[in-house]
């Protein structure tokens, strides 16, 4: 049967079911930029994963244990031995971490039980995107405000916002995506010190950085520090994040993430990753000299670099539009992520740290195309 004939057989037998589907919320329109186009090219360094596969040992271990498993039971809803891997990785208690269907997950369970109607999340801008967009699904009320002209959040004035606004959220971002910046530690300490609700700083880039927050993480302190495998961990298709909070926190977890959420093979991968934490040890510090040589080659064209702590730059062409000179990257199958049309990152472009050799296209590509 033709799909024309199809159709019409279709429409006869619905029976007068057939008319226009109802429209969605009205506000679900992601705001403009989030997702990066996925063009076919042969560089691509536009999404901040990593440009190296995990360990060959790792996925045959994976391999290996997955013949044993039950699937045709439900996984362990509590996921209890991949806390517990996690918890002795980060030397915390298991009821101290929470893990997720990515980070994103956990940032959404974190707006799902401490934000919603009549709730504020608290932000500066530019950060990460899903920040904003997750509250906002939830229902939670958005407080951006600008970050400093260098991208850093101005201590003085963030600590009369805080107070101004009252948030139950407070996001932060360490290193910040897409500027690249960690956020200053004696900022954090001060955003906790003031704020009533909860404080997370969002560690996807974590390892790459100089500090971390989760040394400030305990029962009696109103701070989450969010962690992701898609990074340094090579492991962004497997979909697994985590957060360590306070215990209370954690349990908070539950009410709002839905049963079984997290599928046993999952489980097994992610606890076997971290046997492997020297050969990630390795790659991250191999990522965080290459990112210095290619900030350092940046610095020697005519464009603005800003100094990284993550396994990406954030760069401006200083003569040439952004759209354009990532329109004439493309052209050279270079991909990069286009920010220049973004609040606050006008004419901006962000180059993941890829491979030596990709690194090295990315450079041929934009000497070419600025010159
Ligand atoms: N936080 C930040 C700052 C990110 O850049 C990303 C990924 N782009 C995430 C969270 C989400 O990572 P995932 O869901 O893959 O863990």
């Amino acid at each position: 049967m033709s799909a024309a004939a199809g159709a019409a057989a279709g429409a006869a037998a619905s029976g007068g079911l057939v008319r226009a589907l109802p429209a969605p919320r009205p506000d679900l329109s992601m705001r403009e930029g989030y997702h990066s186009p996925q063009v076919p090219v042969e560089v691509r360094l536009n999404t901040n994963e990593s440009p190296y596969p995990p360990p060959r040992e790792w996925l045959d271990a994976v391999c290996e244990l997955a013949r044993d498993i039950s699937f045709n039971r439900y996984p362990d809803r509590s996921a209890r031995a991949l806390r517990e891997a996690i918890a002795s990785w980060h030397g915390v208690r298991p009821d101290q971490v929470f893990p997720a269907n990515g980070s994103n997950e956990v940032l959404q369970s974190l707006c799902l039980a401490y934000g919603g109607s009549g709730r504020k999340a608290l932000m500066w801008e530019p950060t990460y995107a899903l920040h904003s967009h997750i509250a906002h699904l939830t229902g939670t009320e958005i407080a951006q405000f600008p970050r400093a002209p260098d991208f850093a959040i101005d201590p003085g004035s963030a600590l009369a916002t805080v107070e101004k606004v009252r948030p139950s959220l407070v996001f932060l971002c360490s290193p910040n995506n897409p500027t690249g910046l960690a956020e200053d530690e004696a900022t954090v300490r001060a955003i906790i010190r003031a704020s009533n609700g909860l404080v997370v700083v969002d560690e996807a880039y974590g390892q790459f950085s100089s500090w971390s927050a989760v040394g400030l993480v305990a029962d009696d302190v109103p701070l989450v520090v969010v962690r992701t495998y898609s990074k340094t961990w090579a492991m962004a298709g497997l979909r697994l994040g985590y957060m360590i909070a306070p215990a209370e926190v954690v349990d908070n977890m539950e009410r709002v993430a839905l049963p079984y959420h997290l599928d046993v093979l999952k489980q097994a991968a992610g606890r076997l990753a971290l046997r492997f934490s020297s050969e990630m040890e390795s790659r991250v510090a191999a990522i965080i000299s290459d990112r210095e040589h290619l900030v350092a080659e940046l610095s020697g064209l005519p464009v603005e670099v800003w100094p990284s702590q993550a396994n990406f730059i954030l760069w401006r062409p200083l003569r040439r539009d952004g759209r354009e000179v990532w329109e004439a990257l493309v052209a050279r199958s270079v991909l990069v992520r286009d920010t220049s049309r973004w609040p606050g990152l006008e004419g901006c472009l962000r180059t993941t740290v890829g491979t030596p050799a990709e690194n090295e296209r990315f450079l041929a590509a934009l000497r070419e195309v600025l010159a």
